[in-house]
């Protein structure tokens, strides 16, 4: 079984679902695992429908009716007039809104999953349906109901065992199948979600559950570029790239990949294939076992809107153990994601995600013990098999506030 994942940007409109389909009966869809991520930019305004829901005297629906109607225009141009999917589309939002309706709950990152993992549910439901009215026979899939994982809301964890049993005894080689990408549930049948742009993550479960052939993540680029072509002009296509070298890339930021995605592959030696939608005849790049990185040029990946932290004992004493050892206690219990740390006799510097907005209860906790600096909305540039042409590049008109040195890698700390 081959298992194929399509993000947001590929089903951002009625073209693009056209475009899937066309790409299906060009490569083939038996023994096909989709998987598909919410149209366009859905999620984002998801996110807004919970901020509405938390906001004292918001009506959530000034959010969630732009989501409708754009799911159902987009409905209007695939389908004839009587469609069951109309049906399909009006239960889902029905469903959501009695949620946000009569479900009060205090807990934004439970209510975050049980919202937004709408997104999906919608695209899944009108992919789906669109294949079928061309001829493509394929079965879809409440991923929920497979993907098992614990109650940490917003980046929950898998639990393999579970999910491997249900993978295991429910999907058989064959059909083409179409699932969700980002979800999963918990012990409770609630949805949780495996973090933003987790359907890369998902589509690397089925990939490792299934023993799959391969793994393809079909994208808006030609592939994994040795640059992230929205802020760099000149990039050049990675054909090749070791499991070890895109966990690299993929954890200091190149966000083509989820990070998460590489580990179950890896462990099963399943190649993965990122190729591009828009011309999918290209052969793309190939990340598995053997060489490195070909072709071996420098790679830039860039982090915005980062946190710099530097912290210093109140008493000029040593940064030591119990300091240290408190310091990521608090950034654990904060979910602030740690990309970069650096000390000294008596500071200690790391550069932070505030992806979940912790930031602000850690600082007040930490100025109880440390003196601290912050920079908030700086860049964080990491050069991996750095030239010094390429760093000083790099630092042109920039000011660095933190540079480190590690082996074939070069990070900057920019404002
Ligand atoms: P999806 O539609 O699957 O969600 P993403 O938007 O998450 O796709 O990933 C594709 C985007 O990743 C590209 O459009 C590009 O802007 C960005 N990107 C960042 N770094 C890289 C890189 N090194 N190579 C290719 N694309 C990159
Ligand atoms: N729809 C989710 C997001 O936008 C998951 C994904 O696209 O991978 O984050
Ligand atoms: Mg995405």
């Amino acid at each position: 079984m081959k298992v194929f994942k399509f993000g947001g940007a590929s089903v951002k409109d009625a073209d693009g679902v056209k475009n899937l389909c066309r790409l299906l009966q060009q490569t083939g869809h038996s023994d096909v695992f989709l998987v598909v991520s919410a149209m366009g930019k859905t999620t984002n305004a998801m996110e807004e429908v919970v901020e509405a829901y938390f906001k004292e005297g918001k009506d959530f629906s000034e959010s969630l009716d732009p989501v409708e109607s754009f799911h159902f225009s987009l409905a209007q141009e695939l389908f004839e007039e009587g469609d069951p999917v109309f049906t399909r589309l009006q239960v889902l939002f029905e469903e959501v809104r009695g949620f946000l309706k009569w479900i009060r709950s205090p807990k934004y990152a439970f209510v975050y999953d049980q919202v937004v993992g709408y997104g999906e549910l919608l695209s899944t439901a009108l992919v789906s349906h669109y294949l079928q009215s061309q001829g493509l026979e394929n079965e879809w899939i409440d991923v929920r109901h497979y993907i098992k994982t614990d109650r940490n809301y917003r980046d929950a964890g898998v639990d393999w065992d579970q999910t491997q049993a249900r993978i295991r005894k429910g999907i058989k080689s064959g059909p083409l199948y179409i699932t969700q990408g980002f979800l999963g549930s918990d012990e409770n049948n609630f949805t949780t979600t495996l973090g933003r742009e987790g359907s890369d993550y998902t589509a690397a479960i089925l990939g490792y559950c299934l023993d799959a052939e391969s793994v393809t993540i079909w994208k808006d680029v030609s592939g994994v570029l040795n640059a992230d072509p929205r802020y760099f002009e000149e990039t050049t296509l990675l054909e090749q790239v070791s499991y070890r070298e895109a966990i690299e890339l993929a954890f200091y930021g190149a966000s083509v990949i989820h990070p998460k995605t590489l580990q179950p592959l890896q462990s099963k030696e399943i190649p993965l294939y990122v190729r591009s939608f828009i011309q999918p005849k290209e052969k793309g790049t190939e990340v598995g076992r053997g060489k490195k990185i070909k072709p071996e040029i420098p790679c830039f990946i860039v982090k915005k809107k980062q946190v710099l932290l530097q912290l210093s004992t109140l008493d000029f004493s040593f940064m030591a153990e119990h300091h240290l050892s408190n310091l990521f206690d608090l950034l654990h219990q904060y979910r602030l994601k740690t990309d970069l740390i650096q000390n000294s006799a008596i500071s200690f510097s790391v550069c932070l995600d505030n992806r979940f907005g912790g930031l602000e209860a850690l600082l007040k906790d930490l100025e109880q013990q440390f003196k601290v600096n912050c920079y908030r909305d700086v860049d964080l540039y990491t050069i991996r098999h750095f030239t010094e042409e390429a760093v000083e590049k790099t630092r042109k008109d920039k000011e660095v506030v933190l540079e480190q040195r590690n082996g074939e890698t070069v990070q900057l700390v920019t404002r």
